[in-house]
């Protein structure tokens, strides 16, 4: 039986052009034209100034968090993280107002650091960070100077209100754009502006199920030249000026190798084409299903989704007919993937002490009980979103 999948790879061929040029030029190891190329070429699409090639979406967020924590706490020489070097100097520990309907990766790296998670309740209009919860988490925490927002299965958040939201609070915005490559927001000047480009600082992943993929790899986007220097010299194991091995600060290995950035070169062109398919996938289904008792993941009038994951709610007093377990299981069976909804982050064993800041929705508890993450690959035909919906009808 065919095999239908969530979202896979789709290469083109040109990648192979890049990659062939690295192997001809011996340019295997990390750096390279293929680097630089891909780094310029990812920060004119998606509209920020400079651009860090890394090996994942998530050492981007990962560095990203290090920036923001540098620029608010100083460099922590001596102590490896600034949550170690304020825990010795017996100060709070940083506080970040996170997203929570989304995956670990985004917040994770505030643990690396050291800082303390506050999570925002989701709102109904896109299921992510609620402006007004994010108000009320300012009210309860003051002290609180970083936002980190992540925009769920490619919808836009409501990232102009969160945007000035963070700005009237002197807070340093972090965006994690790893789902939502090629989205767009209509902003109240009627203007559209990419996601990715919100932040002070902005992650993008090419994980083998985003959008666009290089196998793994990600990239940190921003404005500002001296934050991109830094993040390229911790990413290269942060080695000072001086002829021998000569060490500051805590480096890592998270630079993009030359070959990878050759896939990512060989896929860029490509960004809008799968985003069409991914909208047309989205759309398929909405239409399909409309006489059923169940929504689409809604976004936000205006705005353009890149529609990464399609995903349906199964209406309260449907699911009494049929749950998202079963839909799941209908679906295995004729060998078609299916995923639950990101289980949100104040329902995970490992962020279950952190604050949740709610205005008594529980959107994410909703979602997560009532939803399903639906087949997004580009590569269904026609009878494959056939089969699938009459798969999902008949369990209605
Ligand atoms: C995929 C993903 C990441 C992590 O990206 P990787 O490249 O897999 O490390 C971070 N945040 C979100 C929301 C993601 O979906």
């Amino acid at each position: 039986m065919k095999k239908i999948y969530l979202s896979s790879p789709t290469m083109h061929g040109e990648e192979q052009k890049y990659i062939k040029e690295a192997f001809d030029t011996n340019w295997i190891a990390p750096l390279g034209k293929n680097v630089d190329e891909f780094e310029r070429q990812m920060a004119e699409f998606v509209g920020t100034k400079y651009a860090a090639a890394l090996t994942s979406g998530t050492a981007a967020l990962h560095l990203a968090t290090k920036l923001a924590f540098k620029e608010l706490y100083g460099d922590n020489k001596g102590a490896q993280t600034v949550g170690e070097m304020l825990r010795e100097q017996g100060k709070e520990l940083p506080v970040v107002l996170c997203s929570d309907m989304t995956f670990a990766a985004t917040v994770n790296p505030v643990a690396y650091e050291g800082g303390k998670h506050v999570f925002i309740e989701s709102e109904r209009t896109t299921w992510n960070m609620n402006p007004e919860a994010l108000e009320e988490a300012f009210k309860q925490y003051p002290q609180a100077k970083i936002v980190l927002v992540a925009n769920l299965y490619g919808t836009p958040s409501q990232l102009e209100e969160i945007q000035k939201i963070a700005k009237a609070h002197n807070a340093i915005l972090i965006e994690d754009a790893a789902e939502s490559l090629g989205a767009s927001v209509r902003m109240s000047d009627g203007t559209k502006r990419n996601t990715g480009t919100f932040g002070k600082y902005n992650a993008i992943s090419f994980n083998g199920n985003k959008i666009i993929t290089t196998s793994g790899g990600g990239m940190l986007l921003s404005d500002d030249a001296d934050a991109v220097l830094k993040a390229r010299f911790w990413s290269t194991q942060a080695r000072d000026d001086a002829a021998w091995y000569e060490h500051s600060e805590v480096g890592y290995n998270y630079r993009m190798s030359n070959i990878i950035a050759g896939v990512g070169l060989g896929q860029l062109p490509y960004i809008e084409e799968h985003r069409k398919k991914k909208e047309w996938i989205y759309n398929y289904y909405k239409e399909a299903f409309k006489n059923l008792p169940v929504e689409m993941n809604p976004y936000k009038e205006g705005d353009t989704p890149n529609f990464w994951l399609s995903c349906l709610t199964i209406n309260k007093d449907a699911m009494k007919i049929a749950t998202p377990e079963k839909l799941a299981k209908l679906l295995a069976d004729k060998n078609i993937d299916s995923r639950p909804i990101w289980k949100p982050m104040h329902l995970q064993p490992l962020y279950k002490k952190a604050p949740f800041v709610s205005l008594g929705d529980k959107v994410g508890d909703d979602v997560f009980a009532r939803g399903i993450c639906l087949p997004s690959d580009i590569k269904n035909t026609e009878e494959d979103m056939q089969l699938i919906v009459d798969t999902i009808k008949n369990a209605f």
